[in-house]
């Protein structure tokens, strides 16, 4: 098999990958991707992107695609305890076009993405291939060695970009620590039901315990059951039946169809939900980007538009880098990324803990707390400003187009 030689290797081709690497070739720099699925036929998470993330996707050039192959809009997210509505968040108060969430099968983000990078022949694209090794040469990264199908590759690069999600191998073998925090400190059983869209996302406190609900295409609702922390082994010994009742309880309005259609424990898929953070994210020849470099909760659904947002904060630090330098990129040309991202996503890390906390904190005290909490955020200017935070990320995060060639 022959060597491929090119500026940036990105290892990972989800969305934190796809966006940069598109971000770069229309910048004019050569970029290889090494993906271990063979194809986009593979499990996914995280659908819901947010009006920051549905801008900077729209100005790549890949939103209409993306969307014409099948997406529901939300525009509201509400919050009951037990029916009662402690929070109605609005999203068509935001600015047009981006005033609403989109449910967007991750499989046609990525799609669209790839689909963009294919027209450009400085695009190597290796699915099918797991990253082996990292190339070292003086204490910096050089590039990677590939394992796949069809034999082993060696990809020789300026910069490789670990944009291989939570179980990042390239983390793992850069020796970067990885911190795990437990503020969601729930499982989460996830499934799907087939169902007419409401267009909102729901959090139920219902007698079952608290339950995510959102649209999703084609006509289902995601379902996301969540359970005290380890506590599912002993909820499953409880059998089939008991699920389904307490989830039932939970989502009384899809009680009929959740006992017609969840027949079996291996009907619903026990999700491992923490939050983490790499101890760094930027190292001679090498930078992490997306859940590799910092790993959210479901919660408030930031996952993916941060992922997007560092494919565009890290863009113009490797243009210029890559300019700057000749042979493998310092850290020091690459350090800018983390400085610019590190506040933005460690504000969004407590956001969440607040958010965790404030949904799904159990007790008297949480219960008599949580409506007045819920009432600030609905009405107050802090709360106005929390909710554009969780909308937009960092606002002032723009793709520079001023760098595209293309
Ligand atoms: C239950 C759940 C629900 C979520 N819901 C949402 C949501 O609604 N909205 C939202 O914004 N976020 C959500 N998230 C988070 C979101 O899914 C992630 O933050 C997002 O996918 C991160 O993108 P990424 O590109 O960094 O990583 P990933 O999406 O994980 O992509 C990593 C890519 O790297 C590839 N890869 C892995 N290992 C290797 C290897 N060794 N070699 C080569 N390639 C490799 C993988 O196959 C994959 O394609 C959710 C997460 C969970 C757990």
């Amino acid at each position: 098999m022959t060597d491929i030689r090119t500026d940036v290797c990105v290892v990972g081709g989800g969305p934190a990958g796809l966006t940069l690497a598109l971000l770069l070739l229309r910048s004019g720099v050569r970029v290889t991707v090494v993906e271990k699925a063979r194809g986009l036929d593979r499990e996914y998470r995280g659908e819901i992107l947010q009006p920051g993330g549905l801008a900077l996707l729209d100005r790549l050039g890949v939103l209409r695609d993306a969307r014409d192959r099948g997406a529901c809009e939300l525009t509201r997210f509400r919050l009951t305890d037990s029916r009662r509505v402690l929070m109605d968040f609005d999203y068509r108060r935001l600015p047009a076009p981006y005033d609403h969430l989109l449910s967007l099968p991750q499989r046609h983000l990525l799609q669209a993405l790839l689909s963009r990078c294919e027209r450009f022949e400085e695009f190597r694209h290796l699915p099918g291939h797991g990253v082996a090794r990292l190339l070292e040469d003086g204490g910096a990264v050089r590039g990677v060695t590939t394992k796949g199908r069809d034999g082993a590759r060696t990809v020789t690069a300026r910069v490789v970009v670990g944009a291989d999600g939570r179980y990042s191998k390239t983390r793992t073998l850069a020796g970067i620590a990885h911190r795990r925090h437990d503020v969601f400190d729930m499982d989460v059983l996830w499934f799907k039901l087939s169902a007419d869209p409401t267009g909102v996302v729901r959090i139920h406190r219902g007698a079952g315990g608290p339950v995510i609900a959102y649209d999703s295409h084609p006509g289902s609702v995601q379902i996301g059951w969540t359970l005290p922390h380890h506590s599912y082994r002993e909820t499953a010994a409880r059998g089939i039946e008991h699920v389904r009742e307490q989830v039932a309880r939970s989502l009384p309005e899809y009680a009929d169809r959740i006992r017609a259609s969840v027949g079996a424990l291996t009907d619903l898929t026990l999700l491992d939900v923490f939050a983490a953070r790499a101890e760094r994210w930027v190292r001679d020849g090498l930078v992490l980007i997306g859940d590799a470099a910092h790993t959210h909760s479901p919660l408030g659904a930031q996952g993916i538009n941060l992922a997007v947002q560092d494919a565009v904060v890290l863009h113009p630090v490797l243009v210029d880098a890559l300019r700057r330098s000749t042979g493998a990129v310092g850290a020091d040309l690459l350090a800018a990324y983390e400085r610019e991202r590190a506040a933005d996503i460690d504000a969004v890390m407590r956001l969440q803990v607040m958010q965790s906390k404030g949904m799904f904190a159990e007790g008297r005290l949480a219960a008599t707390v949580r409506p007045r909490i819920a009432k600030a955020v609905s009405r107050t200017p802090l709360g106005r400003r929390i909710t554009r935070r969780i909308a937009y990320g960092n606002p002032a995060i723009q793709v520079r187009e001023d760098l595209f060639t293309t």
